[in-house]
């Protein structure tokens, strides 16, 4: 059990002890059963602080067995659209998800999280985007896009962008496929966006 050395300092601003006590909180956690049968707490991986922060659902196998979330074949598309918008328009970001332990079910596949699971996480969510001091989300998938309400009361200041899974893109055809251009379009214009100021 335990967490890998997950976030790297973003040189201009980080705080290593931040960091360090984020990491000796969260690597040990138990307030829900994840803790017990994941092989070890996924708690994120990027920049901090950072200007935007990614979340999914959920630790799969591959980030189970690494410690690092978005490492899969769905990872290397979120990976594609990053990359892309920051081609036009370079940002700094984090990744993580609603929960830091994998869910399986009965037969050890990966499962979406439990409502009770991703109520329990929170706090460590809060320290996570807390610590990131970022200027928008991007929630990853529909289980996350759920979160929406609970964002806007506890993180009014920040926007919102919700794009598809890239697990779900990756069904549609992946980087060839009109889901996966028209996530790195909507990135893009996210990211002008949080540079602006909010006259919301
Ligand atoms: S999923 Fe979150 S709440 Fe559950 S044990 Fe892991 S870190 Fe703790």
């Amino acid at each position: 059990m335990g967490a890998k050395p997950f976030m790297t300092i973003n040189s201009m601003h980080g705080d290593r002890t931040s960091l360090i006590e984020m990491h000796k909180l969260w690597s040990d956690c138990h307030e829900c059963k994840l803790g017990t049968t994941a092989t070890c707490h996924v708690l994120g991986r990027g920049e901090f602080p950072c200007e935007v922060i990614f979340i999914g659902e959920g630790p799969g196998q591959s980030e189970d067995a690494t410690g690092y979330p978005f490492v899969g074949k769905a990872g290397k598309l979120l990976d594609h659209w990053i990359g892309n918008a920051r081609y036009t328009n370079p940002f700094s970001y984090a990744v993580t998800n609603l929960v830091a332990c994998r869910p399986t079910d009965e037969e050890g596949r990966n499962r979406p999280p439990s409502a009770d699971e991703i109520y329990h996480c929170q706090p460590r969510l809060s320290h996570f985007i807390e610590m990131c001091c970022a200027d928008g989300v991007v929630l990853l998938g529909r289980v996350a896009q759920v979160q929406v309400p609970w964002l806007q009361k506890n993180f009014s200041e920040l926007r919102l962008l919700y794009l598809p899974h890239p697990a779900y893109v990756l069904r549609l055809g992946g980087k060839k496929s009109d889901a996966s251009g028209k996530a790195i379009r909507d990135l893009r214009s996210f990211i002008e966006l949080i540079g602006k100021p909010d006259e919301r």
